[in-house]
């Protein structure tokens, strides 16, 4: 498997140098130079999740050092459950059953197998993410107790709320957070100016974990081929799909399991405020803007660095994007809890309002998954007033808030924290 960029102007590289580098060198984002093709009939709906990924992920790394370890990888990575909760008139997949409450678990702990792999004794990794979000502990946690990759975490001091500053300090080693004095835009600075200093680079094997990695990618086609797989199975037609988007790393998985071959659907979009893709779908025409902050703020993203993948595709098609405001979002929270008890963060509730907003027959005419991205503990101060209910903590996040904390002060300045990594 050869992977190449989007902007075509960087030599063609393999899996585990793809993996390894994040984004292209011509700043292109990488993507198969052409899609596996696999046997459909050959994948049992009932089997496992980290079987059905497997058999998904190996023709995607063959041909790199990287050959022969998916089997591991998805087995060490998917140890968590993947739930679907029937509603009725639709299902809702749970993606937040990993350790950190957020799907993105399933990418992040694929990523550090991968690169926990490439990386040697002799050849460090480290990831810098600059993160107030589900990113950084979802990278915090992958890399806890991995061999030769290590994270390094920096978030902006009194800028996050108590439980994201906990959930970003609490993994033990060879994972680092870094409490910056500075706004977010600092510590992005920071990560940016020490990935443009080619000495700290190479000393450190500097790498981002963001989601333009095909190695957060990949990991999510599986869980859409495997749910779609599973529902078509039970109903005999394909299922359409509605994932809240924000940088379209989740929707695009989708589409790469539409174009595997995987039955699925229509795959419809759901934002909030930030609308750069309901405009592009409305008009044609794709604009990047400045982000607007939403209480869906895992989503608040006004240049989907994702779009770029969209034209690598044969089969790119989509059926709508909503854009849902948070009024419409505190109600869509409210009304699904009130008809069927069914609590959703936020980003989810986008997903069951961009579901309400179908006309009837297209609400009727298949099954419709709304993927669950997190927990709605995890954003109780949104969701607890708009249900008049308390939420309780699952146990994968009162395990989190059990942990130690421990944490390396910094100014925003790239001296401070290229002596915080050299240690
Ligand atoms: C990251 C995130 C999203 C957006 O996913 P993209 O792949 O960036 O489109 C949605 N919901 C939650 C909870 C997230 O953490």
């Amino acid at each position: 498997m050869i992977y190449v960029s989007t902007r075509q102007a960087s030599a063609p590289v393999d899996a585990a140098a793809a993996i390894r580098a994040g984004a292209a060198p011509d700043g292109g984002l990488y993507m198969p130079a052409a899609l596996p093709v696999l046997d459909i009939e050959q994948f049992d709906p009932a089997r496992p999740l980290a079987q059905t990924a497997a058999d998904i992920l190996a023709p995607f790394l063959a041909g790199s050092p990287l050959e022969g370890e998916a089997r591991a990888m998805a087995a060490d990575a998917f140890n968590f459950l993947l739930k679907s909760v029937d509603l009725g008139q639709l299902s809702v997949l749970e993606l937040f059953h990993g350790p950190t409450g957020a799907f993105k678990d399933f990418g992040a702990r694929f990523l550090f197998r991968c690169l926990d792999r490439i990386a040697g004794a002799d050849a460090p990794v480290s990831v810098l993410a600059a993160t107030s979000g589900d990113t950084g502990g979802a990278v915090g946690c992958a890399a806890e107790g991995r061999a030769h990759a290590r994270a390094v975490i920096l978030f902006p001091k009194g800028r996050i709320s108590a439980f994201q500053e906990h959930q970003l300090c609490c993994w033990r080693a060879p994972v680092r957070a870094l409490r910056v004095d500075g706004d977010f835009d600092a510590c992005q600075t920071l990560v940016k100016q020490a990935f443009a200093d080619p000495q700290l680079s190479a000393r450190h094997g500097l790498t981002s974990a963001n989601s333009i990695s095909i190695g957060r990618l990949l990991p999510q086609v599986c869980y859409w081929a495997h749910a779609a797989l599973g529902h078509a199975a039970q109903a005999g037609q394909a299922p359409g799909l509605i994932i809240p988007s924000g940088n379209l790393g989740n929707a695009l998985a989708a589409l790469i399991a539409r174009n595997l071959g995987f039955p699925v659907g229509p795959v419809v979009l759901a934002t909030n405020a930030n609308a750069t893709l309901a405009d592009w779908a409305r008009h044609g025409v794709f604009e990047p803007r400045a982000s607007i902050a939403t209480l869906a703020n895992a989503m608040d993203v006004g240049a989907p660095s994702n779009f770029e993948r969209l034209g690598a595709l044969p089969d790119r098609a989509i059926h709508s994007v909503a854009s849902v405001h948070d009024d419409d979002i505190r109600a869509t929270i409210r009304r699904w809890h009130g008809e069927t008890g069914y609590i959703a963060c936020p980003h989810t509730a986008t997903g069951l309002a961009a579901f309400d907003r179908l006309d009837a027959d297209a609400q009727k005419e298949r099954p419709w998954i709304v993927a669950a991205t997190a927990h709605p503990f995890k954003f109780a101060d949104a969701v607890e007033p708009v249900i008049n209910a308390e939420i309780a903590a699952p146990d994968n996040l009162a395990g989190v808030l059990e942990r130690p904390v421990e944490v390396t002060d910094i100014r925003a300045d790239l001296t401070e924290l290229a002596a915080a990594l050299a240690h």
